[in-house]
């Protein structure tokens, strides 16, 4: 199985100099292939890759990128293609790819060789990237398996980031199942499970979401293109990470929690299109809390040999979970009440109980 990690990379001034170099150039790269893409009815991944020695021939300078990882915008630009294909085919909208802007490419990427990782047995490790030098970095999580791929990040806060995905060989023992849980996702980001919890978005996380709002109007009123406005575009930026920040590690301590004290995990199955999708900032990382729970959970339960079972989501709110009965409620009603059986709980409660019901 593959792991990925996020270390943090410090590089001195020469270094980040020349990883921006690096991301320039493989954004001019990127935008050569798509235009030369462009320019053919149809060429292959592998037909296009063949153009960038000419590329090289054309800008010598481009050799001051590792070669692996010019070839692997390639890749990325092939990889854009197949997801827009995707969701035409869903039915969405699409146009064409676009050319990266200055301001909108911000990963590159090493895949197989050309990078290292040296342990130093202190507290800075050094990531060794070919072409650009000895960056130090901290690895807070130890890698045990073979790295296969090193993407390196430059956040709007002005951080570097180092992904690093590991391959793991580990056997997955499938674990007896004896304890079984239903979980509800609630519209208001509140998980309610059917051994009767409720669980909320911690109120850190909404007083940072409140000052990344706070944040967002204010720089609104800076002029454009000013240096004051930069100030705060940074400002803002690092808010943004700290929201995500705290929001990655409640989802992960979360989905810890329920795949560690149970041995199958049911939730409803509700197609990422039918969630809510929110326009302000602030709000929309708080609501896609919601798709992330299920995601963390199924991978998790499948590395630890649990189960995360999908069921169906029509109709868990309206149906009874003791009886069965459809019981209409409006969105605004808090309460289930069976005219059946005369079961009473909350709604969500219901819910979750019926999902579990379900998976039995
Ligand atoms: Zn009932």
């Amino acid at each position: 199985m593959q792991i990925t990690h996020k270390f943090r990379l410090y590089p001195n001034r020469q270094q980040e100099e020349k990883l921006f170099e690096t991301l320039n150039l493989c954004r001019q790269t990127y935008n050569n292939l798509l235009a030369e893409f462009d320019s053919w009815d149809n060429i292959s991944k592998y037909e296009l890759q063949s153009i960038i020695p000419n590329l090289k021939i054309c800008n010598p300078i481009l050799k001051k990128v590792y070669s692996k990882t010019l070839q692997y915008e390639n890749h990325r630009l092939f990889s854009n293609l197949k997801a827009l294909s995707k969701r035409k085919k869903k039915g969405y909208k699409v146009g064409r790819l676009r050319f990266k802007g200055k301001g909108w490419f911000k990963t590159f990427t090493y895949n197989q060789s050309g990078f290292k990782i040296i342990q130093t047995g202190k507290r800075f490790q050094i990531l060794h990237l070919s072409k650009i030098g000895d960056i130090p970095v901290r690895c807070h999580r130890s890698i045990k398996g073979k790295i296969k791929q090193v993407a390196v990040k430059h956040m709007q806060s002005g951080k570097w980031f180092a992904s690093v995905t590991e391959e793991r060989k580990q056997e997955i023992k499938q674990q007896p199942i004896n304890k079984i849980i239903g979980i509800d996702l609630g519209l208001t980001n509140t998980v309610y499970d059917s051994d009767d919890n409720k669980i909320t978005n911690p109120r850190h996380m909404k007083k940072k979401a409140k000052k990344l709002a706070h944040l967002q109007r204010r720089m609104s009123k800076k002029k454009k293109r000013s240096s004051n406005r930069n100030r705060w575009r940074i400002r803002l930026a690092r808010q943004y990470e700290k929201l995500v920040n705290s929001r990655e590690d409640f989802l992960h301590k979360l989905s810890r929690y329920y795949v560690n004290n149970y041995d199958a995990i049911a939730m409803e199955d509700i197609p990422i299109s039918r969630m809510v999708h929110n326009h302000k900032l602030s709000k929309s990382i708080l609501d896609s809390c919601w798709g992330k729970i299920r995601q963390y959970i199924s991978y998790k339960a499948e590395w630890a040999g649990k189960l995360y079972i999908p069921v169906d989501y029509k109709g868990t709110t309206q149906r009874c979970s003791q009886c069965g009965k459809l019981v209409p409620k409006e969105l605004w009603e808090r309460e289930h009440k069976c005219s059946n059986c005369c079961f009473t709980a909350p709604r969500d409660y219901n819910s979750a109980l019926e999902i579990k019901r379900l998976c039995l």
